[in-house]
């Protein structure tokens, strides 16, 4: 193992060139040290096909023109977007960045690596629906163990891939090196929001109605079972919304288009957590009422999960945003139902209403990295 000194030498730069990748440490993570060990080449290139844009010398933008957004991608030091107007508006950039790591976002032996792909890249995606906006590219940053079969480097790829494709989104870039423990995953997602119209966490004033999309406490389901069952795997069909998450890009386009929504957040951490968040940007309280919460069924035969799970479970990746009480909210919006389950209040606390109408504090016992 040459250190970091050794492989700025020109004689290691060459003993590189062979087929063994010569790897140094910095910070405890690998990077390769020489100009393309073949290993990382020859990913790079089937990530490349992967995602459409092979690499054939000499065409303009080393083969990687991909989309009208994105000009140059896969293949070159950088790649070149350009974000026109879109139906004659002149467009922000959104810019969100998520990791997806190992040991705290999945489990080799719980998820397959389509999950694991498919999960990446959906919690980018839902991030930009958050802001009602439109998704346009990604950027994988991929950090993985030299014993990785490459099966599951391909299987995590295309379905990440093709997740992205159903939403014309286009792998435009991102970096791989070798991880010297677990799976380490970054996603970078650019999408664009017309000029001054991203929805915001801070937009949500006193007397607003408050809504969620779809159903709570699935994921979160899911991971209690696999939790209480280690060895046992779970059937992905029995529990779709912890492993193959729809991110709700239409329904946070549509809210931004028709001006419903004052706030919005993805429920990410679960919804004490992220009601909590959009309550302090936007400098006041609310009340939600228990019997109101739409709850997810899940297993077989499907069984409605508890308030627990609702309240406090992440990754379910549903919307939720307040609106204006005089704004008339439909029951279902792009083929998503939507639920009123409360409303903003001036007092910055949250309480939670039982069906007797007895209020208790909500505190925010989502997902929180460090948190004892
Ligand atoms: P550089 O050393 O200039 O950063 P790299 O050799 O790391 O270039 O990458 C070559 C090209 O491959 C770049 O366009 C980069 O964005 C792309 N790339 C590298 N790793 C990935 C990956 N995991 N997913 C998608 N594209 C990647
Ligand atoms: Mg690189």
């Amino acid at each position: 193992m040459p250190t970091a000194a050794e492989a700025l030498n020109p004689s290691v730069f060459k003993r590189c060139e062979s087929r063994r990748a010569n790897l140094t440490s910095f910070c405890g993570v690998r990077y390769s040290v020489c100009a393309v060990p073949f290993a990382e080449k020859a990913l790079i290139s089937q990530i490349r096909r992967m995602a459409g844009q092979p690499d054939k010398p000499g065409r303009a933008g080393g083969g990687a023109r991909a989309t009208r957004s994105v000009l140059t991608g896969i293949g070159d030091d950088c790649a070149v977007l350009r974000l026109l107007p879109r139906r004659g508006q002149q467009q922000d950039t959104l810019v969100t960045i998520d990791f997806t790591l190992e040991g705290i976002h999945f489990r080799r032996d719980w998820h397959p690596a389509e999950s694991v792909g498919h999960r990446c890249l959906a919690r980018g995606l839902s991030d930009i629906a958050a802001m009602g906006g439109e998704p346009v590219a990604a950027f994988l940053s991929v950090a993985l163990p030299r014993d990785l079969p490459q099966s599951w480097v391909g299987r995590f790829v295309r379905s990440l891939i093709s997740l992205g494709e159903n939403f014309g989104v286009t792998l435009a870039g991102g970096d791989t090196a070798e991880s010297p423990d677990g799976i380490l995953a970054d996603i970078v997602v650019v999408g664009c929001v017309p000029r001054g119209k991203a929805v915001l966490r801070s937009g949500a004033r006193p007397g607003d109605r408050i809504y969620v999309s779809g159903e709570l406490g699935g994921s979160a389901a899911a991971v209690w079972q696999m939790r209480k069952k280690p060895k046992r795997k779970l059937n992905p069909r029995e529990y779709p919304r912890h492993f193959y998450p729809e991110p709700r890009i239409e329904l946070g386009r549509v809210l931004r288009e028709k001006g419903l929504a004052s706030a919005m957040i993805d429920i990410s951490d679960g919804l004490s957590t992220d009601l909590a968040h959009v309550c302090e940007e936007s400098g006041v309280g609310a009340e939600i009422e228990s019997e109101l919460i739409p709850r997810a069924s899940v297993g077989k035969p499907a069984r409605e999960v508890d308030l627990e799970f609702a309240l406090h479970g992440g990754e379910d990746y549903e919307l939720l945003f307040t609106a204006p009480a005089r704004k008339r909210v439909p029951s279902r919006i792009a083929g998503v139902p939507i639920t009123h389950i409360g409303h903003v209040t001036r007092e910055r606390k949250i309480f939670l209403m039982n069906r007797n109408q007895i209020g208790y504090e909500l505190l925010p016992r989502g997902w929180e990295h460090f948190r004892r």
